[in-house]
């Protein structure tokens, strides 16, 4: 009989590798009635996927520091919280159970018991030593822990997800661009892209936001909480000590986040325009920019302050 390797985490909660799914048997004493398979589509899970008495849900991701993890990890947890409740027995794995699928249980100890990382962590590797969650999805992991566990909020961690969003988005769409793909697959592809798009677009409404607006057309282009903040001059060991102690630190633009009217966001840099009028307000770079003060911005969506009137929810301007 072949060895199953499974590790029990918590009453019903179940942690594997490859291997635990292969023994059907071993599988149908230990009652499992939901697998979550956490790795890319291969044979062994077609085979497996024919078990109609055990639930399969498969999120196909590489161990892999640059991978998502946080785009998939809302319905991973929605599928283990939903047979839990039920007092189902949930198995979760991926190739060896060390990384990916005990980062979707790390999640899911965090978000339960509103634990840190590491306590989390812990608890996972205290069972199972072997675990060994990948720094990437360490780093996501607690940015998940830093948003409260939900992705709709404006907290500067929230931007920080959102522009990560649009970053992987950028290089995915950049992959594309260099790979020599037929018109059709690459269409295919690129409109996979735009549907993993983040929506960062706020319902702009001038009455509750200070706002900023185009001077020519003064058309409303972004509120206070599309502002990327840096602290002034925090970089300006960048700049030589005489030049820092005769300018005064000064950030003579504002930063903001990647927003869907700008165009051309595929490009690694370009302008930014008024959506409405067409004048060039800014321009953005993915790789980043330094700010006046001295600090690197990345990425950077740059419009410097003479683009834009700062508009208070009076409509008042604020100078
Ligand atoms: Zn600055
Ligand atoms: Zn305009």
């Amino acid at each position: 009989m072949q060895s199953i390797d499974i590790s029990v985490i918590q009453k019903h909660l179940f942690l594997g590798s490859e291997k635990s799914i292969q023994n059907i048997q071993k599988l149908k004493e230990l009652e499992i009635k939901r697998v979550l398979s956490v790795e890319k589509y291969h044979e062994k899970l077609e085979e497996f996927k024919n078990h109609q008495d055990i639930l399969h849900m498969i999120i196909e991701i590489n161990d892999m520091e640059t991978e998502n993890l946080l785009s998939h990890i809302e319905s991973a947890l929605n599928f283990i919280e939903n047979g839990l409740k039920k007092n189902e027995n949930v198995l979760v794995h991926c190739q060896a159970g060390t990384s990916r699928s005990p980062a979707i249980v790390v999640g899911y100890f965090m978000k339960t018991y509103n634990l840190e990382f590491k306590d989390a962590n812990e608890i996972v590797a205290s069972v199972r030593p072997s675990v060994q969650i990948n720094q990437g999805f360490i780093s996501q992991l607690e940015l998940f822990y830093k948003m409260g566990f939900n992705f709709n909020g404006n907290s500067i961690w929230h931007k920080e997800y959102r522009m990560k969003n649009y970053l992987n988005l950028h290089k995915e769409k950049e992959s594309i661009n260099t790979n020599q793909l037929e018109n059709d697959e690459k269409q295919k592809s690129q409109e996979i892209n735009e549907k993993s798009i983040e929506k960062t677009e706020i319902q702009i409404d001038p009455k509750e936001y200070v706002h900023f607006r185009c001077k020519l057309c003064r058309q409303i282009l972004f509120t206070e909480d599309n502002l990327v903040e840096h602290e002034t001059g925090y970089n300006a060991k960048n700049f030589n000590e005489k030049k820092k102690s005769e300018t005064k630190m000064f950030c003579s633009s504002y930063f903001i986040e990647p927003m869907d009217w700008i165009k051309n966001t595929s490009q690694i840099n370009g302008k930014i325009s008024c959506l409405k009028c067409g004048t060039k307000i800014g321009s953005f770079n993915w790789s980043g920019s330094q700010c006046s003060c001295g600090v690197w911005v990345s990425p950077s969506f740059r419009i410097p302050k003479t683009k834009v009137d700062r508009i208070d929810p009076k409509n008042q301007l604020i100078k």
